[in-house]
């Protein structure tokens, strides 16, 4: 086994809990019989392997996939030295899975493997847990509202898994993981979550590019009894939070569906469904759901807030024709409506018209994709807080999300007071959410906490 000796000090972070070693940090690369590879010994790595990871001063700081073609060289996934065999994939999954004992795995669809937050770097694995469809509008609106019934109309729900391999730590060892996770599942025991009736990958993420590995993309695996041709349907419909969603598994963005926003979407109805209450008698309330996707936030508002009327924008037809479906199968098509545009025009747009809104959410993807893009991110961030911020009236709500990884939570709330003084608006903040508790933090590793969700009031 190879041993990374890292530069004088470079440990302090990787003592903290961050789980990468960049190329810069390395000192020399010291092989199995001792010979040192010197500084530039990178390259005496091979892509894949493993290797021991040590302070200049020799504290032993763990085990590590390499890839020398990345600027992350190391990802460590173990703080001994353990081995990388089928065993060891089986017992991170186990590991994983006993986690997220709050879920109800056999009705939820949840993140089963967060990458590095699981100690399986570069390794995602959703669970999506329902019934294939057919998007025929009819037979949507007939689906039935809950979980008993639809199990008594249609039978046990099937799952599949959603799965991103973003390493080549993980690539090369893509047929053990795929070994493990049926193994684990299919187990008699409490894990055995149950085989899925197929396992789909979108392995399309950037961080894939920078480990020098192509897109892969597509139905991996058909399991068992289940091998008939919806087995892997496109269309599943999935229940959250007790309300009905269609996730296109191999077309739709991401893995399907937005699993991390979920209590965030309930959070939010809440909110601006007690608002409505407050108002009932006085008028409607005019919703926005900026960057709508297929309506998770929307869907939850029209369900929750009977007397708000809910304008969903996206950029993507195709996810607001989803969404669509999404409010007839709910029962809630009357109360929200579609629009395809750019959020920065659109707002600009109902600035001129003077339009208000009593509450807008802003779900934008991640401007930011790396810390160098920062910037131009915020500014981004803060202009459409901003207008937002104008558009709403006196006592209304705003949910404010980024996804962005290299923005933290001070850096997301500094943009929205900014934001708010350039609007000129006093804001209360009624919460601060982060993504949902099935993609666990790392403390240390403030990758890991991606996602933030402010909820906030306009005092004037
Ligand atoms: N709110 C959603 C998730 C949103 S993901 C949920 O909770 O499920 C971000 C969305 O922003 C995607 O649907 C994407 O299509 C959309 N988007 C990306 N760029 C955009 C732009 N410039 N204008 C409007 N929407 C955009």
């Amino acid at each position: 086994m190879k041993r990374i000796i890292l530069k004088h000090g470079e440990e302090r972070r990787i003592l903290g809990g961050h789980p990468w070693v960049y190329d810069n940090e390395i000192e020399r690369i010291v092989s199995s019989s001792g010979r040192t590879a010197g500084a530039g010994g990178v390259a005496s790595l091979k892509p894949g392997e493993l290797a021991d990871v040590e302070s200049e001063g020799k504290t032993y700081l763990g085990r590590a996939f390499v890839n020398p073609a990345s600027k992350i060289v190391a990802r460590l996934y173990s703080p001994s030295k353990e081995g990388v065999d089928k065993g060891f994939f089986k017992r991170r999954i186990r590991e994983a899975i006993s986690r997220r004992a709050a879920y109800d795995l056999r009705r939820e669809s949840a993140r089963l493997v967060f990458a590095e937050a699981d100690q399986l770097p570069g390794l995602i694995v959703d669970r999506f847990v329902g019934w294939p469809v057919q998007t025929d509008l009819a037979p949507l609106a007939d689906f039935p509202h809950n979980f008993d019934e639809a199990e008594a109309r249609f039978g046990p729900p099937l799952s599949w898994l959603v799965i991103q391999i973003l390493t080549v730590g993980m690539e090369t060892r893509r047929d053990m993981i795929l070994e493990a996770l049926e193994e684990t599942l299919g187990a008699r025991s409490d894990d055995g979550l149950g085989l899925p009736a197929a396992i789909i990958e979108r392995s399309n993420a950037r961080a894939r590019e920078l480990e020098g590995l192509p897109v892969a993309e597509g139905l991996i695996k058909r399991f068992g009894a289940a091998e008939t041709p919806d087995s892997a349907p496109d269309s599943v419909v999935i229940f959250e939070n007790g309300l009905l969603f269609l996730a296109h598994l191999e077309s739709g963005q991401k893995t399907g569906h937005y699993l991390d926003q979920k209590e965030n979407h309930l959070h939010a109805a809440r909110l601006i469904a007690s608002l409505g209450n407050s108002l009932r008698e006085e008028r409607q309330l005019i919703v926005l759901d900026a960057c709508s996707y297929t309506g998770g936030f929307a869907i939850h508002i029209a369900h929750m807030a009977q007397t708000a009327q809910t304008l969903a924008v996206d950029s993507s037809r195709d996810a607001l024709e989803t969404l669509k479906q999404n409010a007839l199968l709910n029962g809630v098509e009357a109360r929200i409506s579609v629009e395809e545009a750019d959020i920065f025009e659109f707002l600009r747009g109902q600035e001129r018209a003077r339009t208000r809104f009593d509450a807008i959410i802003l779900d934008p993807p991640a401007f930011a994709k790396s810390h160098t893009q920062l910037k131009d991110a915020l500014r981004g961030y803060k202009e459409i807080n901003l207008r937002a911020l104008k558009l709403l009236n006196k006592g209304g709500i705003l949910v404010s999300c980024s996804c962005s990884q290299a923005i933290d939570e001070s850096g997301f709330k500094r943009m929205i007071r900014d934001a708010a003084i350039d609007a000129e608006r006093r804001l209360l903040q009624l919460d601060f959410r982060l993504q949902s508790p099935d993609h666990p933090i790392l403390v240390g590793y403030d990758e890991s906490c991606y996602l933030k969700c402010g909820f906030y009031q306009v005092l004037v």
